[in-house]
């Protein structure tokens, strides 16, 4: 139970500041304080923290499976429906039970924007994805796909 006494400062709709000129001066003193504080040595820390953090999330993933293209726009994974040259390194599925073994290429973000064409895929990831192993997809023969008989909800799908 919810002690309405207790409670009601929460509920208080009543402004803090009675008159224009009270918030604006608490906003002053606010301005004032902040100023005096000088906090510009914390927030280049942050900012440097932010710029590391930023070179973080830039994985290397090597070369684009499409264009050939290095760079850190490199970082679009695309699976395939053919099985991957190390069983276990590429794509599995934990609904259907199909071990991790089909072939995953990753592509930069100019070959997403110009809607690449999966025959234009010339290369896979070989090995793990860090690794930035490189293999021909046309070494590739074995169709790999989800078992369908369990996968109910791709009925109608593809
Ligand atoms: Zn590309
Ligand atoms: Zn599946």
């Amino acid at each position: 139970m919810m002690d309405e006494e207790r409670w009601s400062p929460l509920l208080n709709t009543e402004p803090i500041y009675s008159t224009l000129d009270d918030a604006k001066e608490a906003m002053e003193n606010i301005v004032a304080m902040i100023k005096k504080a000088d906090l510009s040595k914390e927030i280049d820390d942050l900012l440097s923290i932010y710029d590391e953090m930023g070179e973080k999330e830039t994985i290397d993933f090597g070369s684009c499976c499409a264009c050939g293209k290095e760079d850190k726009t490199v970082r679009n994974f695309v699976m395939l429906n053919v099985k991957g040259h190390i069983p276990g390194t590429g794509w599995g599925c934990v609904v259907c039970g199909i071990p991790a073994d089909g072939a995953t290429a990753v592509i930069c973000d100019e070959c997403v924007q110009r809607n690449v064409r999966t025959e234009e895929i010339k290369w896979v990831i070989k090995g793990y994805p860090l690794e930035k192993g490189r293999g021909l997809r046309s070494e590739l023969t074995e169709y790999w796909d989800h078992n369908r008989s369990r996968h109910p909800e791709m009925d109608g799908l593809w």
